[in-house]
């Protein structure tokens, strides 16, 4: 399965607007990437309520890591995820009719949120700040194949088969040159911080060293040593 095609969009400049305008605040990246996460292993775990889920959910944490080298940012779930017919569906057909006035009306009235919200643009905010952005996806349907889609930022996207073996979606952004403080451990941190501590589902970001007690010396002072954890931003079950 190779395939190319058009995202189907009204204009050719909806891009452009999303990057410059839509989006003040750039790091929202985030938050609308790991929201799409969460949102997925919900939908997961309603299906899997319902009965209509019937395979183990396994460990549902969302992961965000970042790799320097690389200039990458990912961000994985194992969630419902999706096949290349809902990809083209749901990621590709930004079709909606009298965006440009819509946008025009709002863009100068600071009211990001409720535009993004309008069109359900949250995931091509991924694109102020990656030049390139990937899906590996496999959806939970039994059977499914895995689908992988590159799209450049520009309306061309190419979808193929992909190679992931477990249910769920990774999201990997490869940032661009004005974006790369993103690539920085206390940044990404800040910002699950801001945006993540209330969501539902466990937010992984690395690891972190924690200290614990360890015994105690010859004089019965309590030693402490250190491990590394999982780094996780929210506490789902306060
Ligand atoms: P919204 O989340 O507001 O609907 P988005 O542009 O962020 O708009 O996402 C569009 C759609 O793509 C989502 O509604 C969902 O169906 C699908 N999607 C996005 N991210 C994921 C994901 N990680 N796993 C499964 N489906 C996803």
């Amino acid at each position: 399965m190779q395939e190319k095609g058009n995202i189907s969009i009204h204009t050719e400049n909806i891009f452009p607007i999303i990057k410059k305008f839509l989006y003040s605040d750039h790091e929202i990246f985030l938050r609308e990437l790991v929201s799409n996460a969460v949102d997925a292993t919900q939908k997961l775990k309603q299906l899997s309520g319902i009965g209509e889920y019937k395979g183990e959910l396994g460990e549902l944490t969302v992961e965000v890591s970042f790799d320097e080298k690389k200039k990458t940012i990912t961000i994985s779930d194992k969630g419902i995820g999706m096949t290349a017919d809902e990809i083209k569906k749901y990621i590709n057909q930004i079709a909606f009719s009298g965006a440009t006035e819509f946008v025009e009306k709002y863009k100068d009235k600071g009211d990001e949120q409720q535009i993004i919200g309008h069109f359900g643009l949250g995931f091509y905010s991924a694109f102020m700040v990656a030049d390139k952005v990937e899906i590996n996806s496999l959806s939970h349907v039994d059977g499914s194949e895995a689908a992988n889609w590159i799209c450049d930022g520009s309306t061309e996207f190419e979808i193929k088969k992909g190679s992931k073996k477990e249910r769920g979606t990774d999201i990997i952004l490869h940032i661009n040159e004005e974006s790369e403080e993103f690539l920085n451990q206390a940044r990404l941190q800040g910002i699950l911080t801001k945006y993540c501590k209330f969501l539902p589902i466990e937010i992984k970001f690395g690891q972190k060293d924690e200290s614990i007690p360890d015994g105690e010396d010859k004089d019965g002072k309590p030693q402490y040593k250190t491990v590394k954890k999982d780094n996780i931003i929210n506490n789902p079950s306060p």
